[in-house]
């Protein structure tokens, strides 16, 4: 790979017994989902405050129901790719000293084998009542299902499984980030712009920490600047390669030199 940090990168890696991944939407991207920014970003045909806050959904249910079904549809049409298949390899490889965390609401790191997934935006395939805790999860999308659906056991008004634009994230995944931080050696940044918060200041807590951060991106983001390493290119050609080579790395023995 032309990165001139490339075999220090899987050296670390090779090495870190703590290793955290964060992903964003850049991963699916080669699988067909749209991401929200960068080129492409479904943002450039959307705004953001008109569809994904609790607000918009109050005031136009369904426009903003039809814009996640279009999603779910889009994603039930799409499969993993290698970048979310090399990270079960990673798994298997590093667990129980692993932990990914990913922004996507696609599940499609579930569907690749990936078993320690925190998911800090939540799911697309949830519903979920706001007024009674009512939740369901949703296999498919069927056209003749109406746009806007409401609670089967109180009549409220239906929302998606993924964490709207203001609302806080789920305890139980910032906490299992937290405590993960002073373990993590080595975080990848894989495929986010690294614009949302609190995820975006994951890789900072982990340099705080100590941890070494290496992010795969095509392009820029504000974490670049903090990261040991950047790795310019698309995730389902970096992340396979670079699994592959540090796990070489790990095989090789250390050289030993003999006196007499
Ligand atoms: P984002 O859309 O803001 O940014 C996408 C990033 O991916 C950009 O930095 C872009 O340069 C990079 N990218 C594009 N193609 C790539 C590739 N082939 N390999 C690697 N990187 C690539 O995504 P984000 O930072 O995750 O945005 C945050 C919000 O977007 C999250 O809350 C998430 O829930 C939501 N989202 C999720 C999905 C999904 O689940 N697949 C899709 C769109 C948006
Ligand atoms: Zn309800």
């Amino acid at each position: 790979m032309d990165s001139p940090f490339w075999d220090l990168v899987t050296i670390w890696l090779a090495r870190a017994s703590g290793v955290m991944v964060l992903t964003g939407a850049g991963i699916s991207a080669e699988s067909g989902v749209p991401t929200f920014r960068g080129k492409d970003g479904l943002w450039n045909r959307f705004r953001p405050e008109e569809l994904a806050t609790l607000e918009a959904l109050q005031r136009d249910p369904e426009r903003v129901w039809t814009w996640y079904r279009w999603r779910r549809k889009k994603v039930l049409q799409a499969q993993p790719n290698p970048a979310h298949r090399a990270l079960v390899t990673l798994e298997q490889w590093k667990q129980p000293h692993f932990l990914l965390v990913t922004q996507n609401v696609d599940g499609l790191h579930q569907r690749a084998g990936s078993q320690a997934v925190v998911e800090f935006h939540g799911n697309l395939f949830e519903d979920v009542c706001l007024q009674c805790g009512f939740h369901r999860r949703i296999e498919s999308v069927a056209s003749e299902d109406s746009a806007v659906p409401y609670c089967p056991r109180c009549g409220h008004l239906l929302k998606p499984g993924v964490v709207m634009f203001g609302e806080p994230i789920p305890e139980q995944a910032l906490h299992h980030v937290i405590e993960f931080i002073p373990r993590t050696d080595i975080l990848l940044v894989i495929g986010t712009s690294a614009q949302v918060y609190p995820a975006a200041a994951i890789p900072r807590w982990v340099k705080d920490h100590g941890g070494k951060v290496v992010e795969v991106n095509p392009e820029q983001t504000p974490v670049t600047e903090m990261a040991d390493a950047f790795l310019r290119g698309p995730a389902g050609k970096l992340v396979p390669k670079l699994v592959q080579d540090a796990m070489k790395k790990q095989q090789v023995p250390h050289e030993r030199t003999f006196s007499g």
